[in-house]
């Protein structure tokens, strides 16, 4: 399995392109990147898993399924936050941005398969309420639920801390420590750096 990271959409989301064979799955959207599509020519693309819905990491959603006819999966829970987005970047003056629709919902547990590679999601709330993470071939990726050395915010609408910390303390530190973790945002990190370094975390 192959991971292209493309730094994406009006904040920097990273988005991931992993590939196996000739099929492939999109962790996260923030918008329809030239470069993805290039990097899937000769290769489908099966699903758009996003880890939240935030604005920032599901606008290139439905422009991207258009395009590839992916199957957009999110946890349910997070429908609201990914059904606000479009108004979202009304607020930044973005215009015309149709609300991003997902055509499945993805749970804690499920396992997506594509080429020879499987990947299993990990329900870890806090950041929002239907926040996932997906552990592949050892690789954690972790949305805007762990960050390195911090976690995500939970000021926003459906955060809460008390969540997130959990989520980080029983679920992903409990994880083999040399799983490499990409991130929403900024450099990966692994579980072992931030068992030892994480600020929020102790
Ligand atoms: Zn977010």
């Amino acid at each position: 399995m192959n991971i292209k990271t493309f730094i994406a959409g009006p904040i920097e989301a990273n988005n991931y392109l992993l590939t196996d064979n000739d099929e492939a799955v999109l962790i996260d959207c923030s918008e329809v990147k030239p470069e993805i599509l290039k990097e899937l020519d000769g290769k489908k693309l099966k699903y758009i898993l996003l880890t939240h819905g935030h604005f920032d990491h599901v606008l290139g959603v439905n422009g991207m399924r258009e395009k590839t006819k992916a199957k957009v999966l999110i946890n349910k829970n997070d429908v609201p936050r990914m059904e606000e987005s479009a108004s979202i970047m009304k607020t930044f003056g973005i215009q015309g941005i149709k609300t991003p629709t997902a055509d499945n919902f993805i749970n804690d547990g499920d396992i997506i398969k594509f080429g020879n590679t499987e990947i299993k999601a990990i329900s870890t709330p806090g950041h929002t309420e239907g926040g996932m993470c997906y552990l592949v071939d050892g690789k954690l990726f972790s949305g805007d639920t762990l960050f390195k050395g911090t976690v995500g915010r939970c000021d926003l609408a459906g955060g809460d801390f008390k969540k997130i910390c959990r989520s980080v303390k029983d679920i992903l530190f409990k994880l083999d420590e040399n799983t490499t973790v990409y991130t929403g945002h900024g450099p990966e990190t692994t579980i072992k750096y931030e068992k030892m370094y994480n600020e929020i975390i102790s």
